[in-house]
């Protein structure tokens, strides 16, 4: 990839935050690819497309290291979950042999697993020799006939953040556009109601969260063209350029699929989130609002009404238990204010949020819904995290996993609430099950067994005579 393209991607229009200066993303600082480099950042965005097989080229360790770290779920084919590398050696640089292995993987990829297309992940290793991928991709996919995909996101081209917009680059360079959607289902006809097709961006489907959100878009007649990526297909991400409306749900980090779509295909976009009934309600909204159809619109309404009274009945004796609680929310992104929103709804007090990859807009929204005092923490050290949690007397911390040993020494109740997590929290019923597990885990007895002094500290109590 050219330096050109890089700083394109990183430049990306969009954000409103670039208004303002020159480059809209911050530059990488030493280190920060701790965080992630390009590669791991393309294959988060686009690993989760199921039917897909994703080819990792480079040594080992590249694929090794960072293989399958969402939890996000297929509601059919597995292939995404199946680790592919090319495993360059020494041997294969010294001798030239690093393209001639890419073409034997895929050809191995097609020929044992007939994928519906081959996406091939460029690594540190072969961008710095020069391996030609595009080149190796488009004969591979002239000789076995299956798309053939190259996701050009060696590592040193910066950060996960900038590999994200890598992935959706590409997707919208050779695949959005190459097929044309399935006709609807002719019993849609009968049920009277106009069918639109809307594309969500930036959904992963993490523990199967967007099926709590998938029957109230059917209901409405929203057809989901494809979620980019989260339990998406190939077939589906070609027919993108078909829909009305675009949401971008969760992270600013493919704004650009968005962008493009709306500069080349006409399609609009609006920024939303499925975490809280509040902004649960607001997303459906806004799909009716920007496709301006009077039917829709008021289908929504009524929808709206019935779920939050269904959804608010069933939360009263959880709100009880949660009421007054205090959080201390550390996440990235646009998960530092989406939830907020939610736990709000809980009528729980959010004391402190997180914000070290939150982008410039995440922070407004932030002070838009916490207030202009907001505690918003950078630094997330443990020791920096730990002070935040006793200062303002918080009751539980809610964090991403690599978090959790920071809790658990501390012995202070903890949730995982990123990727790695095993329970969906999206749309109305997302919300019951927030409040599962969030009650669960106040109120788990073990936080107050573990703060006792071990038996062995306490003095020995006169034995009775
Ligand atoms: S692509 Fe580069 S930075 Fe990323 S894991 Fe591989 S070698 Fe490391």
């Amino acid at each position: 990839m050219k330096a050109k393209d890089i700083a394109e991607l990183l430049n990306e229009p969009a954000c409103t935050h670039n208004k303002k200066e020159k480059s809209g993303c911050a530059r990488p600082k030493p280190g920060s690819t701790a965080g992630g480099c390009a590669f791991d950042g393309a294959q988060i965005a686009l690993l989760p497309i199921a039917d897909v097989a994703h080819i990792v080229h480079g040594p080992i360790a590249c694929a090794g290291s960072s293989w399958d770290n969402r939890g996000t779920r297929s509601s059919g084919s597995t292939l995404y979950r199946l680790g592919m590398t090319t495993d360059l050696t020494e041997n294969d640089i010294i001798m030239g042999r690093a393209e001639k292995r890419l073409f034997h993987a895929i050809k191995q990829a097609v020929e044992e697993h007939n994928p519906s297309a081959v996406f091939v992940y460029n690594t540190c290793v072969p961008a710095l020799i020069g391996d030609d991928i595009e080149a190796v991709c488009k004969s591979a996919q002239e000789r076995w006939g299956t798309p053939v995909v190259p996701v050009d996101s060696a590592g040193f081209y910066g950060t996960k953040n900038l590999g994200n917009r890598i992935g959706g680059e590409a997707m919208v360079k050779y695949v959005v556009g190459t097929r044309e959607p399935d006709p609807l289902p002719t019993c849609t006809e009968n049920a009277g109601m106009k069918v639109h097709s809307v594309n969500l961006v930036g959904e992963y489907n993490i523990a199967g969260e967007f099926w709590h959100v998938l029957p109230l878009l059917d209901e409405l007649g929203l057809r989901v063209l494809c979620t980019l990526s989260g339990d998406a297909r190939y077939r589906e991400v070609q027919t993108m350029h078909r829909a009305e409306v675009t949401m971008m749900v969760c992270s600013k980090a493919m704004l650009n699929v968005a962008r493009k779509l709306e500069d080349q295909y006409k399609i609009p976009w609006f920024e939303g989130s499925f975490y809280g009934i509040t902004d649960t309600s607001q997303a459906l909204r806004d799909f009716a609002r920007v496709i301006n159809d009077p039917d829709l619109i008021e289908r929504t309404e009524k929808l709206i009404v019935r779920e939050e009274t269904r959804i608010r009945a069933a939360l009263i004796p959880w709100r009880e238990r949660l009421k007054g609680k205090r959080v201390l929310l550390y996440t990235g992104g646009v998960k530092s204010w989406s939830v907020v929103s939610a736990l709000q709804d809980l009528g729980m007090v959010v004391v402190a949020t997180g914000t070290k990859k939150s982008t410039e807009e995440d922070k407004e929204r932030i002070k838009e819904i916490m207030g202009k005092d907001a505690k918003m923490i950078d630094d997330g050290n443990p020791r920096a995290l730990l002070n935040v949690f006793k200062e303002y007397k918080a009751d539980i911390l809610i964090a991403g996993g690599r978090n959790m040993y920071t809790a658990l020494k501390a012995k202070i109740p903890f949730l995982d609430i990123n990727q790695e997590r095993e329970f969906g929290y999206e749309g109305y019923e997302g919300m019951l099950e927030l409040v599962r597990q969030l009650a669960l885990t106040i109120e788990s007895p073990i936080w107050s067994a573990v703060r006792q002094p071990a038996p062995w500290k306490t003095p020995l109590q006169p034995s009775i005579a």
